[in-house]
């Protein structure tokens, strides 16, 4: 039988509910049990696919083409488990399934209600959210205690709990210690209030994991475990990290956070596993051989959430040859104001993600131009692929009027074009081409030679493609397409050959991208980066060398 763990929060938001329960979900994989991992938003959109990155974060793409929430991806990252459009259930989502079944006559000559109508459906859910042959299914309820939304999901599994009994289900509580300057001590209040709000509503939580700045005492301990009404072993630590969300499951493993589960829910879980492969990757975060410096240009670059995975699977890249990844976060506005020049000289890499719409396009165009003539490696994800092609197009090739009809409908020559399957499609949500699509790569190519495969899976978030009433005069003039998805003859990468890195591919690769598992492009950019920092600290020696040795005789 599945026993359930779920994980909610208090206090404030912002708190690593996700990193959390992603370092949970490695735990209990250590111990050989099967996990799976599931969050429910409160918010009443149907899924995150419509909101604005500002608003939301990134939209998460999964393997089966669900637009999730940005949780999923550290879900993927820490751990195995198997992640769907059924590892996400929203508000929105629910109410439309029972909205649905009244319409169909489910309920027929019932009043239909939040309890026991939706709190059902949100159960559905959760058992859906938990596939067959899992040991442990981790639910991550969104927002934060005492909020209005989220009250349904925590009744639904207060109830679910209910059913389950004891032993099976454990509620893991995460909540903050502030600490005060002024008067130099940490504060326990909050932590009792949004427990006694969670007891108020029927949940009297296991495990209280508490994130702090310092260290708690032994004595805070103990006045929470007695407060809360929790066993003093089942109040956590959890400091904030100094140099990588991946030392979260070290931290809580030392802190007993696995026993605490395995004793929750009676597990009768094996020897705690071996740690060494997190530990080195520990090691490559907080003592890296070096530092390189790769700019981001994109229109959300304010809010860091909004290319979270972006910069995690460049950080992946960077651990993989024990460097460090600084970004250099560029508004492509800013560089169309200031030009290329002022606002990426010193960097060693340029990457420009995936977006949508005119604002920043013309930004981006300049500054893969500059990159391709200043031979600056480049990475360009989606849009930034559809850019490089147009760059490609106007700058190299002559194709006067190239452009995307996505900014530009009526545009001389759309080189970037609307699929041929999105014609007509008026519906916004869920609508374009998503999830994993195959991609067969070309021989005697970079790309192949990076993946080391002829055959790839990569996830698609677009309406727009390459078009390919281009393609013979974009390849005459020198651009390789590296990739293609057979059954529609649809170009998914484009290359320069003979450069060390200067790739645009219209997939997101970032969302498969594992810390212990780099992405074999994010990797090879990095590298490439690290190569080019590397030739130019060599140049500016040589150019300096004339002059001291001058000095020197
Ligand atoms: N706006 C482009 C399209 O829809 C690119 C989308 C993206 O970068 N995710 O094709």
């Amino acid at each position: 039988m599945t026993k359930f763990i779920f994980v909610t929060g208090g206090v404030v938001s912002s708190l690593g509910k996700g990193i959390t329960t992603a370092a949970i979900a490695v735990l209990l994989e250590k111990r050989g049990l099967k996990v799976s991992i599931q969050k429910l938003d409160p918010y009443i959109n149907v899924d995150p696919g419509t909101m604005s990155p500002f608003e939301h974060g990134e939209v998460y793409v999964t393997e089966d083409g669900a637009e999730t929430d940005l949780d999923l991806g550290h879900y993927e990252r820490f751990s195995h488990a198997p992640i769907s459009r059924y590892s996400n259930a929203t508000t929105g989502s629910i109410y439309s399934e029972v909205i649905r079944r009244e319409r169909k006559g489910d309920y027929l000559g019932k009043t239909v209600q939040v309890i026991p109508h939706i709190t059902d459906q949100i159960q559905r859910a959760i058992r859906q959210g938990a596939q067959r042959g899992i040991d442990v299914a981790i639910v991550e309820v969104g927002g934060t205690a005492g909020d209005i939304e989220s009250l349904p999901f925590l009744e639904a599994i207060r109830q679910f709990g209910l059913k389950l009994g004891k032993g099976n289900v454990c509620y893991v509580h995460l909540t903050l210690l502030p600490y005060l300057s002024a008067s130099g001590e940490m504060k326990t209040k909050p932590t009792q209030e949004t427990v006694r709000r969670m007891r108020e509503i029927g949940i009297q939580p296991d495990i209280l994991v508490c994130r702090c700045e310092r260290p708690m005492t032994q004595e805070m301990r103990r006045k929470i475990a007695m407060f809360c009404n929790v066993a003093g072993e089942d109040v956590i630590q959890e400091m904030d990290v100094p140099h990588t969300i991946y030392e979260v499951p070290l931290d809580l493993l030392r802190e007993g956070m696995d026993e605490a589960l395995v004793r929750c829910l009676r597990l009768e879980a094996t020897e705690q596993g071996e740690f060494s492969d997190w530990e080195d990757l520990q090691s490559r975060f907080a003592d890296p051989e070096g530092e390189v410096e790769i700019a981001v240009v994109g229109k959300y670059i304010e809010l860091h959430d909004a290319y979270k995975s972006i910069y995690e699977a460049l950080a992946h890249g960077g651990a993989a040859h024990r460097h460090k990844v600084r970004f250099r976060k560029v508004s492509a506005e800013d560089l169309a104001d200031r030009g290329p020049e002022e606002v990426l000289r010193g960097c060693s890499g340029l990457l420009v993600p995936g977006g949508f719409g005119e604002r920043g396009l013309e930004g981006k165009i300049r500054a893969i131009q500059w990159a391709r003539e200043h031979k600056l490696p480049f990475f360009g994800i989606c849009f930034g692929m559809q850019a490089m092609v147009i760059e490609y197009a106007r700058n190299v090739a002559g194709i006067e009027g190239a452009h995307t009809s996505e900014v530009d409908p009526d545009c001389a020559a759309p080189v970037i074009d609307l699929m041929r399957e999105q014609e007509g499609v008026e519906d916004k949500g869920g609508t374009m081409r998503l999830g994993a699509y195959p991609c067969r790569v070309i021989e005697n190519t970079r790309c192949a030679e990076i993946y080391g495969r002829d055959m790839v899976l990569e996830r698609h978030r677009h309406r727009w493609e390459f078009n390919n009433d281009y393609k013979a005069k974009l390849e005459k003039a020198g651009l390789t397409c590296s990739g293609i998805w057979e059954a529609r003859g649809l170009v998914e990468t484009v290359e320069l050959r003979d450069r060390p890195f200067f790739i645009g591919v219209q997939y997101h690769p970032e969302f498969k991208s594992k810390p212990l598992a780099p992405h074999p492009l994010f990797q090879a950019f990095v590298g490439a980066a690290i190569a080019f920092a590397e030739e130019r600290a060599a140049e500016d020696e040589d150019a300096s060398a004339p002059a001291s040795s001058a000095t020197t005789s």
